[in-house]
This record gives C-alpha cells, sequence and structure tokens, in this order.
C-alpha cells in the first residue's frame, strides 16, 4: 500500500465546518500506527499545465482571488496551493498504480469531484481526479480510464468534465435527494445511480456492487475511484447507513480487480473517519483486518 499525504494539508480550515483539518490530521497518525509497513510519500504539486487539462484559466485565476466561491466553499488563504498539491498527489498515486505498486491512494485535502471546468463548490477548488484521469490518458499507455464514485453526494464537476468521452466512463452511486442535486440519469460514458435517503444497506450495497460490475465490463486500463466515506450511518451531513465493515467490502473488490487502481480521498464528515479509511485499504491491501 502506497500512501499520498502531505501534512501542509492540515494547514487551512477550522473546525467549524465538516470539511476540516481533523479529518486527515487523526486518519494518518492512525493508519501509521496499525500498519507500519505501509509506504508514505509527499507527491511533487500539480502545476497549472497539468490542472488545465480539466479546468479553464479563468478558475485558475479565481483561485488567487481572496473571495469566497460559496457557503460550503470558502476562499483560504494559499488555496491554491492546497488544490495543486492534492491535484498532484492523485496524478502521484495513479503513477504508482499504474508502474504496478499495488494499491496507492491519495490523502489530502481539499477534497475535488464537486469542482467542474470552471466552478469551485461543494468544498472542491480543483478537480484531483478528473485531471489524473486525463493526464494518464495524454501521457501513459492507457487508453481506457474508468473513475468509480462512492463518495455519498454526486461527482458533478467530475462528470461534467469528463461527459461524452469514449475513452473515459463515469460510475457514481449517491444519494438522492442530496447535494448538488444532479446524477439523476444516466447517458453515455455517465451512468449514475441516485439511492434514496435511509435506503436499507444491504440495498445500497448491491447497487454499489452492480456499480463496480459496470467499471469492470468497460474492461478499462485503468481505474480510478473517488473514495467518500459520507455513505457511512454515522456522517453528520447525509442520511445514508454503510457501516465501516461495507467500506472494507468496498476495498476487497479493489483488491480482486485485475487492473491498476488508485483512489483519492473525497468526503467523509464523521469522527470515524479514521477507521472507515482503515477498513477499506487494509482489505484493499488484501491484510486481516485489526479490531
Ligand atoms: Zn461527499
Amino acid at each position: 500500500m502506497v500512501l499520498f499525504h502531505d501534512p501542509r494539508c492540515l494547514d487551512y480550515g477550522n473546525s467549524a465546518r465538516p470539511e476540516q483539518p481533523a479529518r486527515l490530521g487523526k486518519t494518518v497518525p492512525l493508519l501509521q500506527q496499525n500498519h507500519p509497513n505501509w509506504t508514505w510519500r509527499t507527491a511533487v504539486t500539480a502545476t497549472e499545465e497539468d490542472a488545465a487539462l480539466a479546468h479553464d484559466e479563468t478558475l485558475l485565476a479565481r483561485l488567487q482571488q481572496a473571495q469566497d466561491f460559496d457557503a460550503d466553499t470558502p476562499w483560504w488563504e494559499d488555496i491554491d496551493a492546497h488544490a495543486y498539491r492534492a491535484t498532484g498527489s492523485a496524478m502521484a498515486a495513479t503513477a504508482a498504480a499504474l508502474n504496478g505498486e499495488g494499491p496507492a491512494m491519495s490523502l489530502m485535502r481539499p477534497p475535488g469531484h464537486h469542482a467542474t471546468e470552471t466552478q469551485a463548490m461543494g468544498f472542491c477548488y480543483l478537480n484531483h481526479i478528473a485531471v489524473a484521469a486525463l493526464h494518464a490518458r495524454e501521457h501513459r499507455q492507457v487508453n481506457r480510464v474508468a473513475v468509480w464514485d462512492f463518495d455519498a453526494h454526486h461527482g458533478n464537476g467530475t462528470e461534467a468534465i469528463l461527459a461524452e468521452r469514449s475513452d473515459v466512463l463515469f460510475v457514481s452511486v449517491h444519494q438522492s435527494p442530496g447535494y448538488p442535486g444532479t446524477g439523476l440519469k444516466s447517458f453515455a460514458n455517465c451512468v449514475n445511480y441516485p439511492v434514496r435517503p435511509l435506503t436499507p444497506r444491504g440495498d445500497h450495497m448491491a447497487t454499489l456492487e452492480e456499480s463496480w460490475q459496470r467499471v469492470i465490463a468497460f474492461r478499462p486500463d485503468l481505474v480510478l475511484v473517488s473514495a467518500g466515506f459520507d455513505a457511512y450511518v454515522g456522517d453528520p451531513i447525509t442520511d445514508m447507513t454503510l457501516e465501516k465493515t461495507d467500506f472494507a467490502t468496498l476495498g476487497s473488490w479493489l483488491h480482486d480487480a485485475t487492473v491498476p487502481v488508485a483512489a483519492v480521498l473525497e468526503g467523509g464528515y464523521s469522527s470515524d473517519l479514521p477507521h472507515l479509511v482503515d477498513a477499506f485499504l487494509t482489505s484493499w491491501a488484501g491484510e486481516a483486518a485489526t479490531v
């Protein structure tokens, strides 16, 4: 297991918001304590050229203007640097997976899957997974990329950026009704599975399994996972019912995949987040669960 993290990602925000530094401030030490054999790396930051694979230059310029994007998405000092580092980390995790270094995940903030070509929103400023997918298509021998998004919110930004491409598949399972209100229908290369609030976890997991089969059936050369942990029953900003063991099951599917897989942390706002990530990664790595 190769994990990409930069402690500078804790240097903005505060505990008054769900997307807060403690999410990773508590997750990283827990993983390091429970898994001393896992490899930790800090990626180089992404460049503007990298970000421009998925974003319009107006957004890249806007990141430097000290003005909030929306109520969920404040402007923070150096938010552009934070966003570019998280993008670079997703790209590095992707490269590690493609290089055969095994399971790889980026554990950074801010998350990315709501950011569109032109707009920062929903705690997201740059769309790391979209940049990583497009970079792999342009610069690696990757003909087909599948993005699997199990965050409880629809990855509207990823969908908008990757829509209508025959070389990329986007598959998302998300709460509906729920933020941001998109992802109600499938079209072209975008497959959406809206799930009602308070859907029993067995039904939610059956939908996730069907969605994962869609990913595999695409026969991708690379799978990128928008790993959000906010479909957890204890998450404060959603109404879903998954338990820790369900995230371990998702990890086991990645473990069984025969193509390179990299994951990027998206949401997850419960204080149990460290244990959810641990369960997911432990089964992805094919290791026995710790209690
Ligand atoms: Zn989310």
